[in-house]
């Protein structure tokens, strides 16, 4: 029996199926390098040394300081870090980073936080975005979770409100979006530059995710676009998470669009609408051509006004 069975097996080592096997191999391998080897990055510069680089997951601004150290806001998703990093170097003649802003805790903002942590690059959040890396996180709506960074990883400078920072030659003002996108939103303003990036509360292409299992909602989403709105005037040029930059006038009309939904969707939660009620009213109809499918994000929207408007449940 044991020599049948050899003899069966050897017709699988001839070299016709070993170069089959290889060539699985091969492709396998290929496959899996897809999605990194085939990121197309693009960089947009913005003047007076700022950069934007998109196409990594969010939208990176970088600021070379006059001594060449480089300030990042957000890092993109982790699987495209390394390339991520060789474009902002080709974008600042190897200029070294030594500040990383996570503008939230999302993996699209957060991607670069292991590799330049682990190189003491100093990374700066807010303190509730510091909390959420620190932890591990499943959000209901979704078959995925979220694992707790290493240390190294984690924002080891945070604040509370509002601030300001030098960069080298540049100052850099800060403050907190409140409860809006996540609960730890924040705004980086470069005020000599007029370069405002809104972060995680600015998706320009699209709809947005309303993470309320992370403290965002839509109530919140409206006030930190207000908030934006004060910051800006008809000259900023507006950097969202995702998306076209954007200018005051584009600011005002997201905010216009959200609060018209928010006050649809909390007429209707106030008179204990369901969600397949609120689906069914389609509170952001004449937005959908400009958004693509509203429903996942009018459920969170509207499961987002739960903690808020019933705090026991
Ligand atoms: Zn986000």
């Amino acid at each position: 029996m044991n020599i049948t069975k050899t003899s069966d097996f050897t017709p699988y080592l001839d070299s016709r199926h070993l170069l089959s096997l290889f060539t699985v191999l091969l492709l396998s391998c290929l496959i899996l390098a897809y999605p990194v080897s085939a990121q197309e990055m693009r960089t947009q510069d913005l003047g007076n040394a700022l950069v934007l680089i998109s196409g990594s997951g969010s939208n990176i601004l970088t600021k070379q300081a006059d001594d060449g150290q480089v300030l990042v806001v957000d890092g993109g998703l982790e699987a495209y870090a390394q390339q991520t990093l060789t474009t902002i170097a080709d974008a600042t003649d190897k200029g070294q980073i030594s500040l990383l802003i996570n503008s939230h805790w999302h993996p699209e903002q957060t991607g670069l936080n292991r590799i330049l942590g682990n190189q003491g690059v100093t990374i700066f959040a807010h303190e509730n975005t510091r909390q959420w890396l620190t932890t591990t996180i499943t959000r209901p709506w979704e078959n995925n979770t979220f694992a707790a960074f290493p240390a190294t990883a984690q924002p080891a400078d945070t604040f509370y409100h509002y601030g300001e920072l030098n960069h080298g030659d540049t100052t850099v003002q800060y403050g907190y979006l409140r409860q809006s996108h996540t609960d730890g939103d924040m705004y980086v303003y470069f005020p000599d530059e007029n370069v405002l990036h809104g972060g995680g509360v600015l998706a320009n292409d699209g709809w947005p995710l309303m993470d309320w299992w992370t403290g965002g909602w839509i109530g919140g989403l409206v006030d930190g676009l207000e908030v934006l709105l004060e910051i800006a005037n008809d000259d900023t040029i507006i950097v969202p998470a995702n998306g076209p930059l954007m200018s005051k006038a584009d600011l005002q009309a997201m905010r216009d669009m959200y609060d018209t939904i928010f006050q649809r969707i909390s007429t209707g939660f106030r008179a204990a609408n369901s969600v397949e009620v609120t689906l069914s009213e389609m509170p952001t109809a004449e937005f959908n051509e400009q958004n693509g499918d509203p429903a996942e994000f009018i459920r969170r929207a509207h499961e987002s006004l739960i903690p808020h408007y019933t705090p026991d449940a």
